[in-house]
C-alpha cells in the first residue's frame, strides 16, 4: 500500500518535471559533493543535495522527495565505497532511473579516484559497520578534492559534451585556488602534528593522515555501534595510560559520549563540521576546512 502511494506521488512528480532541462541535473548524496559540483559546473548544472550536515550519511531515509529528485537526475555524485549502501541503491531503484544506478552512465563515486585507507584484510560484518572497499570518509582530507574534481569535470563533460570546455576551465580554476588554500591550511595546522586524539566514530583517518594527528581510540566499540557506559569506562582507562589532547566528533553525531569522556578526562570535546553546513561557519567547501582547522587549534589551546 505504502509503495503504491509512493509510486503515485512519483508519477505526479515525473509529469510535473520540465520536458527538456537545459542544465545537467546533479543529485549529490552529501553536501561536499554538491558544493564541488557547483564549483565545477557553475550555471551549467542544477544541483540537488540529498542530505545536510546535520544528517548521518550512513543512514538516510528514502523519502519520496529524494526519490522524485533521483528520478530526474542525470548524474549522482556520491562518496561510494559503501557509504550510501543502505539507501542510494534503493532510491535509484524506486526512482526507476538506471542512469544513476551503480555502473550507470550517470553514476559517479568520489572514492573511485582516490586511494582508500583501511581496506579490511578480511570482511566480517559482525565487526560492525565495516566498509569492504576501505574507509569512505575521504572528504576530511582536502587534497582528495583535486583528483575528484578532475574526474567530476570529465564525467560532466561526457554527459554534456556541449559544455565540456566550461567544465574543464572551471576545474582548472578551482584546482589553482584549491592548491593555494591547501598550502595555507597545512601550514596553519602545523601545531597539530603528532597530537594524540580520541574520536567518537572512526571518521577521520584521512584528516589524521593529512595533518599528522594520531588516533588513540574511537569511542564506539565497533564502527556504527553506540558505546555503553561500561565501554566508555574502558575507554577512560585506556586514556589514563595513553592521554589525548581532545575528543573529536562530527556535528551530526550524538554529543553525549564525547561530552562524557571530555568531562571525565578533563579534555575539550571538539565538534567538527565534517561536511559543508555541518557548522554555521562551514558555509562552503573552502570554509569547511577553515573551520575544521580553527576548531582543532582552539581544542589544542584550551
Ligand atoms: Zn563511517
Amino acid at each position: 500500500m505504502r509503495t503504491k502511494i509512493i509510486s503515485l506521488i512519483l508519477l505526479a512528480a515525473g509529469i510535473a518535471a520540465p520536458a527538456s532541462a537545459k542544465t545537467l541535473n546533479v543529485f549529490a548524496c552529501e553536501p561536499e559533493w554538491g558544493a564541488l559540483a557547483t564549483e565545477i559546473g557553475g550555471d551549467k548544472v542544477s544541483v540537488y543535495t540529498a542530505t545536510t550536515g546535520a544528517q548521518d550519511p550512513h543512514q538516510v531515509q528514502a523519502r519520496p522527495s529524494l526519490i522524485a529528485k533521483a528520478r530526474t537526475a542525470d548524474v549522482a555524485v556520491c562518496t561510494g565505497a559503501e557509504l550510501e549502501i543502505a539507501w542510494l541503491p534503493m532510491i535509484a531503484q524506486q526512482a526507476g532511473n538506471s542512469k544513476i544506478a551503480a555502473g550507470g552512465p550517470g553514476s559517479f563515486d568520489a572514492t573511485s579516484v582516490v586511494p582508500l585507507l583501511e581496506r579490511p584484510a578480511r570482511l566480517d560484518r559482525s565487526e560492525g559497520d565495516i566498509h569492504a572497499g576501505g574507509n569512505p570518509h575521504i572528504q576530511t582530507d582536502p587534497r582528495n578534492m583535486i583528483p575528484i574534481s578532475k574526474a567530476m569535470a570529465a564525467k560532466f563533460a561526457a554527459l554534456d559534451p556541449a559544455n565540456a570546455s566550461t567544465y574543464s576551465s572551471r576545474q582548472a580554476d578551482f584546482e589553482k585556488r584549491w592548491t593555494a588554500a591547501i598550502a595555507g591550511w597545512t601550514s596553519k595546522a602545523a601545531p597539530l602534528r603528532g597530537v594524540q586524539v580520541a574520536v567518537q566514530h572512526h571518521s577521520w583517518p584521512y584528516l589524521q593522515n593529512w595533518l599528522g594527528m594520531i588516533e588513540v581510540t574511537p569511542l564506539e566499540p565497533k564502527p556504527g555501534v553506540p558505546p555503553s557506559s561500561g565501554y566508555l569506562a574502558q575507554v577512560l582507562q585506556k586514556l589514563q595510560t595513553q592521554p589525548v589532547k581532545m575528543v573529536i566528533r562530527a556535528a551530526y553525531e550524538d554529543g553525549r559520549p564525547s561530552a562524557f569522556i571530555a568531562d571525565k578526562a578533563k579534555i575539550p570535546a571538539v565538534v567538527l563540521p565534517f561536511t559543508v553546513g555541518g557548522t554555521d561557519q562551514a558555509k562552503d567547501l573552502f570554509s569547511l576546512y577553515d573551520d575544521t582547522i580553527n576548531r582543532l587549534l582552539a581544542g589544542l589551546k584550551s
